[in-house]
């Protein structure tokens, strides 16, 4: 029997994003703000610096990886 696992790079996943200075909203990836990338508002054109500083952005996707691994066994059953 084949095992398979779904897997998500979760990096990529695009979230909305709202400008602090003008409220624009913006979509950025996950993966600028693990890389504390500056990115600018499309709208007021002022830089900001994205920061990951609570590792929130970890802790969000150890708890989706959480979710598929949920599925992943869920899967199991019916095998
Ligand atoms: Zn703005």
């Amino acid at each position: 029997m084949l095992k398979y696992k779904i897997m998500i790079d979760l990096s990529y996943i695009w979230i909305d994003f709202e400008c602090p200075e003008c409220n624009y909203q913006d979509q950025i990836q996950l993966i600028d703000i693990k890389c504390e990338k500056t990115i600018y508002c499309n709208n007021c054109k002022i830089s900001i610096q994205l920061e990951d500083n609570d590792a929130s952005t970890h802790e969000g996707i150890e708890t989706i990886n959480k979710a598929f691994d949920d599925l992943n066994n869920l899967f199991e059953k019916f095998k």
